[in-house]
């Protein structure tokens, strides 16, 4: 073995030189002699020896940092450096250098074959060593790399078996996974997606605006139509380190109900309209058929509310069905605070009778709405007429209309009952009447939804602000045109 090895000689002093490249030579290493720093370059360049022996000067130059450099060239090569004197300081800078030992004279041919052998046992340990830890450390993590193939392998069939729709997206929007349901969803058939942006994929004007909306941080859902009448409701959740998912789930069906549902009450309600008018007519006819006793006045005017009743909740349900089939289109300039003074009058006895005191504060500089003023009177008459209802004897309904920006903030306050946080978002709903409303107080439980269609229908917002016991403030926000 020792036989190939290669021992590189550096040294100037012939003398020296000579011995041990006879030392060398006899215990069958393959000896290199290099006359200079070119020669040195040159033979490490062809082959990297197996040890150097350096002289303290070679051609002028200072041995040591010569094997500095060497040294942080080849980490793995033991260098000796052969001295003149065993001089105080030397062993010091042998181990500081990392060199694997040092020479000097008087030198013999033994000591010299086994002061190499010495350090070429000590390197070849170090390498089997290192290529030990290499191996180990390559090992592990090729089972890393094998765990985590395995875990994405596993991951994706797992996604891909979710009925839902999945998208996996980097920070930027790009995708990194994708369930063959969103592939049938978009039609993407197996066109090669990965790693693009989900943006310039996917066209659907729906999932754009979701994705806009993901920088809102609150965004929870939005609904993705497509042209042949199916609806999915999408949703982003955040992944922390990765970027975000969407999930889709078809939600065409249950559209289908809604509508469904929704055709048919405003189909009976149409229907209901004329017989109830014509019972209210007859209802007014009695009296003016002969005297009645105070019994039948009593069952009448009874009689006269329940029609009253029924008449108002089937208006309203009509109407809620004109407004959600989009058929409110008609818009004119509309100053709301002109709008607001046939609603005060309107309300006028009833804010007497209960001795409400009735503030308004309605800003100099409103600017006008481009809105139907039918429905702008309707919001207001719902809003006001609410606060009122439910505001007790003597207590304070305050009506504010200011600019922000541009657009009007219309905040409706009262000092009611107040709605508990958590009906506040229901209030909202069709035929939702919060649990702490007072006894006795009428109402088909569709103004609030109404109020909500009409704004959503003029791209506003409106939102309820409430303590119980305290009151409620109901405000609407509506974009502006000059
Ligand atoms: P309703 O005909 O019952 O008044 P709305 O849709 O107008 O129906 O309101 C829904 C519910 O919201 C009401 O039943 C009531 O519980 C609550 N609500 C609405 N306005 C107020 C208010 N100003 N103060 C307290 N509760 C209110």
């Amino acid at each position: 073995m020792a036989k190939q090895d290669l021992i590189l000689l550096a040294i100037d002093a012939s003398p020296v030189l000579d011995l041990m490249e006879r030392a060398l030579r006899a215990s069958d290493f393959e000896v290199a002699v290099v006359r200079d720093r070119a020669g040195l370059e040159k033979s490490v360049q062809e082959a990297i020896p197996a040890l150097m022996i350096i002289g303290e000067k070679f051609v002028g130059e200072n041995g040591l940092s010569i094997s500095t450099d060497m040294l942080d060239r080849f980490p793995t090569m033991p260098i000796l450096i052969l001295v003149e004197r065993d001089e105080n300081g030397m062993a010091k800078n042998v181990l500081k250098l990392g060199l694997a030992g040092y020479l000097y004279p008087p030198l013999k041919m033994q000591d010299i074959v086994d002061e190499v052998r010495r350090a070429l046992t000590r390197a070849r340990k170090l390498g089997d060593w290192v290529r030990r830890e290499v191996r180990r450390t390559t090992a592990s993590l090729e089972q890393k790399a094998k765990i985590s193939e395995a875990e994405r392998v596993k991951l994706e069939a797992i996604i891909s078996n979710i009925q839902d729709g999945i998208i996996v997206l980097d920070e930027t929007h790009h995708i990194l996974l994708i369930n063959r349901t969103v592939r049938d969803i978009f039609n993407l058939a197996d066109t090669p997606v990965l790693g693009r942006s989900l943006r310039e994929t996917v066209s659907n004007v729906d999932l754009h605006a979701l994705l806009d909306r993901t920088r809102e941080g609150s965004l929870k859902y939005h609904e993705v139509n497509f042209d042949d009448g199916r609806v999915y409701n999408a949703q982003f959740t955040p992944i922390p380190r990765i970027g975000g998912a969407v999930t889709m789930q078809d939600i065409s069906y249950l559209k289908e109900i809604d509508r469904l549902k929704n055709d048919f009450i405003h189909t009976v309600s149409h229907d209901l309209r004329s017989p109830l008018t014509a019972i209210l007519g007859y209802t007014e006819l009695i009296e003016r058929a002969g005297s009645l006793n105070d019994s039948q006045q009593e069952f009448l005017q009874r009689l006269q509310a329940s029609v009253q009743h029924v008449t108002t909740l089937v208006n309203d349900l009509l109407d809620l069905g004109r407004l959600e089939a989009g058929f409110d289109t008609r818009r004119e300039m509309v100053h709301l605070g002109n709008v607001l003074k046939y609603t005060l009058d309107v309300f006028d006895n009833q804010i007497k009778k209960k001795s409400i005191k009735l503030i308004t504060d309605v800003a100099p500089d409103m600017k006008l709405v481009r809105a139907n003023p039918i429905r702008i009177r309707q919001m207001l008459d719902n809003l006001i007429g609410n606060a009122i209802k439910y505001t007790p004897m003597n207590g304070r309904v305050t009506v504010r209309m200011s600019m922000q920006e541009s657009q009007i903030i219309l905040r409706v306050e009262d000092t009611g009952p107040g709605i508990p946080g958590d009906e506040q978002n229901r209030v909202f709903d069709k035929f939702y009447r919060a649990s702490n409303r007072p006894n006795g107080v009428e109402g088909t439980g569709l103004g609030l939804a109404i109020v909500k269609s009409i704004v959503e229908s003029h791209q506003g917002r409106v939102w309820v602000e409430s303590k119980v016991g305290v009151g409620s403030t109901f405000a609407v926000l509506l974009p502006t045109q000059e």
